[in-house]
């Protein structure tokens, strides 16, 4: 008899085993992929740590985390400065003094506000004109925020190969900040602290599950697991919501992502970590070059070949990983109603970005795992 049978060993299952275990806990871990780790596993291919489903930057500005993180493995000092190539032009992300200088040409802070102002000031009279007091779809959206060079440019094409659907189809609440910043400064995180485990995340996941009872390749759903209570005493599930109730109201719907992965005969490829496609030209967001997250400056050449990856979007289809939950009206409504399900639940804590169907980035997860224990009194 486990106290807790652990379904996922994502960043959400590991840390709980972690925490659970601390406090003598005794744990089973069922995880339905073959390896542990959930998203954030890594894959050696030709000396190079590749993030099998998607680049992942920890990033956070609480302290605890961090500290929490960086005892199980050192983190590198990668600095996420993604580039924007639209039709070969190339700008700096986040918007800032970079951007506005590739863009319109502009040296100082005084001259990019003045014209990011002149720039907004045709939607601002569109919508006065029409009477409307906020933006009614992601479009005007983005042009209140931005103005039309850097919406149309770096944000409407790349949006619509995200959603598969035209910016003016698309709910404002999708965008509801673009940061923007006055400064020189490319780096894309405002957090404290930033970077990369030293070797890949698996020493992360490791580090987490040591010593921790652990099953690959056993779906919660379509086994003996199942009947929980005949193994543990409470169950920690990590797996979409909708399927832990037979998809009773329907199904929550997911975008998600299809990687195609290369191994180059070339040092280095793009000379960034990771470069956004922002028009329709291509039909890939995203090209990862990974080893640009853990070799800096010339020691890029140390290695003779590269591995890369282009993201591309797509709808999401039984047997793909659910990647981002569309948090629209009726997902929302339809949410709502199987999270009152689960706080019917006894004994049964539904946690991590699937359970509660939530983007989350690492760190809060692993922030939620915490306070969940500390609110418990266990640790
Ligand atoms: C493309 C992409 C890029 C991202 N980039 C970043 C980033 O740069 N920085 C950042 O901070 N965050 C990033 N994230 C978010 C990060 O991946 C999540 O915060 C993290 O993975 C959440 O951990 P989790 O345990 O909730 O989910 P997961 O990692 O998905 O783990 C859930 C686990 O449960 C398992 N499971 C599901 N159902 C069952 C079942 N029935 N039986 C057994 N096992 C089951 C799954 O196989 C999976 O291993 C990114 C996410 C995506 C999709």
């Amino acid at each position: 008899m486990y106290d807790y049978l652990i379904v996922g060993s994502g960043l959400y299952g590991a840390t709980f085993a972690w925490f659970a275990t601390k406090a003598g806990k005794k744990c089973l871990v069922i995880e339905k992929r073959p390896h542990l780790g959930g998203n954030v596993y890594c894959e050696e291919v030709a000396g190079i740590q590749v993030h099998r489903y998607g680049p992942h930057i920890f990033h956070t500005d609480d302290e605890d985390v961090w500290r929490f993180v960086t005892q199980f493995v050192p983190f590198n000092r990668y600095t996420n400065s993604p580039l924007a190539n639209y039709k070969g032009e190339m700008y700096n992300l986040p918007f800032n003094m970079n951007t506005f200088r590739q863009i319109w040409g502009v040296t100082t802070p005084m001259e990019a506000i003045a014209k990011l102002d002149e720039q907004r000031r045709e939607i601002r009279e569109l919508l006065a004109r029409e009477g409307v007091d906020t933006p009614r779809n992601l479009e005007e959206q983005g042009l209140s925020l931005v103005g039309r060079d850097l919406f149309e440019k770096l944000i409407k094409e790349y949006t619509e190969k995200q959603w598969g659907r035209p910016c003016r189809d698309l709910p404002a609440f999708i965008i509801r900040r673009l940061p923007v910043r006055f400064t020189y400064d490319n780096n894309y995180f405002n957090d404290r602290f930033q970077g990369i485990p030293v070797g890949g995340y698996n020493r992360l996941v490791e580090g987490l599950l040591a010593g921790v009872e652990c099953r690959c390749g056993v779906d919660f759903l379509h086994s003996e697991y199942r009947d929980w209570r005949r193994f543990a005493k409470k169950l920690v599930y990590t797996g979409p919501l909708d399927a832990f109730f037979n998809h009773c109201y329907g199904e929550l719907e997911w975008r998600t992502l299809r990687f195609e992965t290369r191994v180059l005969d070339v040092p280095n490829y793009q000379g960034n970590a990771v470069i956004n496609y922002t028009s329709h030209d291509v039909s890939y967001t995203r090209v990862i070059e990974h080893k640009h997250f853990e070799l800096f400056g010339n020691a890029v050449y140390g290695n003779p070949r590269t591995v890369v990856t282009e993201e591309y979007p797509v709808p999401f289809l039984e047997g793909m990983e659910p990647f981002y939950p569309v948090n629209d009206g009726r997902n929302d409504a339809l949410c709502r109603k199987y999270k009152a399900l689960a706080d019917a639940e006894k004994d049964v804590v539904f946690g991590g970005r699937l359970a509660e169907y939530k983007y989350y980035d690492m760190a809060p997860v692993i922030k939620n795992v915490m306070d969940y224990w500390k609110a418990d009194g266990e640790v």
